[in-house]
């Protein structure tokens, strides 16, 4: 039983390790990311809740949970790049 609980725990801990080295993403500087690390578009309007999802692992399990982010708090990307969606 011991030994069973330790092979879990380190598929656990190599798990994580290789999921923290390869799901690094790296915001360029001033772009419009969300304190939750997402960006301006996954906000509804821009500005309002998240609408991403956020993978993380449960017990081994990869699940989606939906970002639990309500309102955009990153900055707001300069006009000369940013074209406003049509609205009909
Ligand atoms: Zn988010
Ligand atoms: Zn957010």
């Amino acid at each position: 039983m011991i030994e069973g609980a330790a092979i879990l725990l380190v598929g656990l801990v190599t798990g994580y390790l290789a999921g923290r080295r390869s799901r690094r993403p790296e915001p360029l500087t001033g772009a419009a990311v969300c304190s939750c690390h997402h960006p301006r578009g996954q906000h509804l309007d821009g500005k309002g809740p998240c609408q991403a999802d956020n993978k993380q692992s449960v017990n081994g399990v990869q699940v989606f949970l939906s970002c639990p982010c309500q309102l955009y708090d990153g900055p707001e990307p300069l006009p000369q790049f940013y074209a406003p969606e049509i609205q009909p």
